[in-house]
Order: structure tokens, then C-alpha cells, then sequence
């Protein structure tokens, strides 16, 4: 790729949104660069379950999950903090690979199509209609337009004064793998006080646990194998995983300071796609198709509006706002609701009571958390 510094879009950000993005519009003939500060692969703290909401979308870029080993997931089990469950059918269903190898996937799709630059971004201007961009390592690109994939929370995002850097977030992560005997057509969110816990099967055979909690019940304990075994384990099928599972990571991978705030989609003439644009609780297994399905709607939109002569940004700015409300405010919504629901113990046993005594209930509130499979 011919080396140059002007661009049509840059993305910041090569995560599932960055580089799905990036792969759409090249395959556009964009001229685009994409900037990651990470090297290409690397661990994610991540559920690792997909809906198939996208599946269709990805074979239409030429990327198949299925060709490095996904596994296909259809079923989905919830237990309480007793170890109380209830099975249900999932209604589109989905597929279990590690970020690991997804988005390392996806960065093979692009590489010869894309410039990627691995490196920081710290500052973005927009100046007579042009963004100048400035990088860890002194570089200065210039862009038409910019994308931000940077995640749920950046260093840019301080930059950008986004509202939602100045609310504090209680909630923190962890996530490993673990050699375990587990049925690979199955997800399972095992409650516990203070948070859940998803299990499902990679690529590799590994099963992911990942948990979100709070700083407030995590703090109580001394460490992650304390909180594992002294709280985590109070829930029984979590008190059977972590006595048998056998870790295969050095150390979990932690996060903290996760906010589900609202933000917007467009900022300071940025196009965010995936969690830049707003993050689902993770409950809900929807963050990784949400962040690329973003990444097709704000590249529909562009494509369409670039390729006329006299483009108007700010057309493009409100079409895609508006596609990115209609397509996951409610989805964000019923997020919230439920992830509410679950950390209130009275609540959360009605809940359980009630999708017990009703089966169909269950599969209507997952429908409530995902959108429809892209035709
Ligand atoms: C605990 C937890 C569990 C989850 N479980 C699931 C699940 O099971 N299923 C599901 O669908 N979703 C899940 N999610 C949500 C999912 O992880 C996200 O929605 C998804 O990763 C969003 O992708 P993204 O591309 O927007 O962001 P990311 O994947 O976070 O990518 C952002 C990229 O930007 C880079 N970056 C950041 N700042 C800069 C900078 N200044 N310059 C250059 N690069 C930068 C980062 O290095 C990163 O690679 C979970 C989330 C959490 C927190």
C-alpha cells in the first residue's frame, strides 16, 4: 500500500466496529486508514458470545466466523444465586469465538486493502472542514472524515470532553479461559451477588468466563481467587466451575470504570460506531453485533452521500444519527431495564418466578436485546 497521510476516512480504533468499517468502505474503494494502538492479536475482556443478527452481513464482506472453528450456540441458561435455572432456545441463536481470533480475522480481511498504522491517537481537530489528527508517535494525518472505534472509553474521550468521562461508573470485569467440560451449543449468565458470570465455548475448545461486578462487592475480598471462591462460588454451578476448571491464561484480564451512559453518535463532526456510540450491557450478549452492524449503517450512509459531488456533511451527520437511534435506542433501554432488574434481589426472584411459570417470556426478552438478522 502506497504510503501517503491524506485520507478519505480515518478510523481510530481497530476493534470489531474499526475494522468492519474499514473492510466495508475499502471494499468501496475509500481510501482509508485505520489506527490501533494495540497489536493485532490480542486478548479482549469480552463474553465471546455473538448473535447470528450478523452473520449475513459478514458473508456479504467475505468474512465466515466458521472458517477458523466457531462454535454454534443455541441454547442459553440463567441460573439465580442459588443455582435455580431456567433453559430457554435462543431465538436467532449465535456462535462462540474469541476476540482473540475475531478480530484478528477481520484485521487479515483488511490488511492488504486498508493502511493500518499501529500506533495512539491523541488529539482530533476539525478545522474548515478537514480533520488533522495527531498521534502517540508525532504523526499528523489529514482526513475528509473521521470515524471513532475507539471503544467504550479513550483517552480521546477526555480529549473530546465527552459528558459521560465525567460521571463515575461502579463497574468492573474479568475475564479468562479455562479448559472445562461444557456443552458448546450453550451460553450460560450465572447470577451471583453484586454481578454475572458468561460461560460459553471458543474456537479453541476454552471456555470464556467473564463476569462483570461491582467495585463495591468486589473490594470486600482481597483478590480475584477470594472473590471467585468466597462469593462467585456461592451460586453452585459457578462453585462447580471454578473447583474443575482448569485456567489457561497467566492471569484473568481486568477492566474497570465500564460505563453504560448515554452518548452520541456523532461528536464534534466524528462518526462513533460500536461501543464509541454507546455500550449494551453486556447481559444481553448484543455488543459485538451492535458494533458491527453500526459499522454498516454509518458506511451505507456515507457511501451514499460521498458519492455524490456536492455532499453536505451535515446531511450525513443527521442521517446517521437517526438510523443509529431508530436501529439501538431500545435495545440500550431494555438493556438497562433488565441489567436493573437482575441486581435487585427482589426483583430479580419475581423475575425468575415469572419466566419460570412463563416459558415464552424468556425469548421475548432476548428478542427485546437484539435486532433482526440483516437481510
Ligand atoms: C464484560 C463484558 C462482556 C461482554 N460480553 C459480550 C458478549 O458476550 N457478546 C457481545 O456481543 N458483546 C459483549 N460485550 C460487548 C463487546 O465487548 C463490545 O460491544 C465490543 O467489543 C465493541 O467493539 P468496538 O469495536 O466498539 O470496541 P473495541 O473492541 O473495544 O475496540 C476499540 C479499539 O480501539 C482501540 N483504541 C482505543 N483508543 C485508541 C486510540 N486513542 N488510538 C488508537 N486506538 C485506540 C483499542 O485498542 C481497541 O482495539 C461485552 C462487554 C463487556 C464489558
Amino acid at each position: 500500500m502506497a504510503k501517503m497521510n491524506k485520507w478519505d476516512v480515518i478510523i481510530i480504533g481497530g476493534g470489531l466496529a474499526g475494522l468492519t468499517t474499514a473492510l466495508h468502505l475499502a471494499n468501496n474503494n475509500c481510501a482509508v486508514c485505520l489506527i490501533e494502538k494495540n497489536e493485532y492479536p490480542n486478548h479482549k475482556v469480552c463474553g465471546e458470545y455473538v448473535s447470528n443478527e450478523i452473520l449475513p452481513y459478514l458473508k456479504t464482506l467475505g468474512v465466515n466466523p466458521f472458517s477458523v472453528g466457531a462454535k454454534k450456540i443455541s441454547q442459553f441458561k440463567i441460573t439465580e444465586v442459588d443455582g435455580n435455572s431456567i433453559a430457554a432456545s435462543l431465538p436467532l441463536g449465535g456462535f462462540g469465538i474469541s476476540r482473540y481470533t475475531f478480530d484478528d480475522l477481520l484485521y487479515s480481511a483488511i490488511k492488504s486493502k486498508v493502511q493500518v498504522l499501529l500506533d495512539t491517537v491523541e488529539t482530533v481537530n476539525f478545522k474548515e472542514n478537514h480533520f488533522k489528527i495527531t498521534t502517540k508517535t508525532k504523526q499528523i494525518l489529514t482526513a475528509d472524515f473521521v470515524v471513532g472505534a475507539y471503544g467504550k472509553r479513550s483517552n480521546l474521550d477526555s480529549f473530546l470532553n465527552r459528558k459521560f468521562m465525567r460521571q463515575s461508573s461502579p463497574w468492573l470485569a474479568v475475564k479468562a479461559h479455562y479448559n472445562y467440560d461444557f456443552p458448546e451449543d450453550t451460553v450460560a449468565l450465572h447470577n451471583f451477588n453484586g454481578g454475572y458470570c458468561g460461560l460459553s465455548k471458543t474456537e479453541s475448545n476454552a471456555v470464556n468466563a467473564c463476569y462483570l461486578t461491582t467495585f463495591k462487592s468486589f473490594k470486600k475480598y482481597k483478590n480475584i481467587d477470594d472473590f471467585q471462591k468466597l462469593e462467585m462460588s456461592k451460586n453452585p454451578c459457578l462453585h462447580n466451575f471454578f473447583t474443575r476448571a482448569t485456567p489457561l491464561f497467566k492471569k484473568p484480564l481486568t477492566i474497570s470504570q465500564i460505563a453504560f451512559h448515554k452518548k452520541n453518535p456523532v461528536e464534534n463532526h466524528i462518526f462513533m460506531v460500536g461501543d464509541s456510540a454507546g455500550l449494551i450491557h453486556p447481559l444481553c450478549g448484543n455488543g459485538m453485533a451492535m458494533a458491527i452492524k453500526s459499522a454498516k449503517i454509518f458506511s451505507e450512509i456515507f457511501l451514499k452521500y460521498y458519492r455524490k459531488n456536492n455532499f453536505n456533511r451535515r446531511d450525513i451527520e443527521i442521517a446517521y444519527a437517526k438510523c443509529w437511534k431508530r436501529e439501538f435506542e431500545s435495545r440500550l433501554t431494555a438493556g438497562r431495564t433488565i441489567q436493573r432488574i437482575l441486581m435487585n434481589p427482589v426483583a430479580s426472584k419475581i423475575g425468575f418466578a415469572a419466566a419460570k411459570a412463563l416459558p415464552q417470556l424468556l425469548p421475548l426478552i432476548i428478542k427485546k436485546t437484539h435486532g433482526k438478522t440483516i437481510t
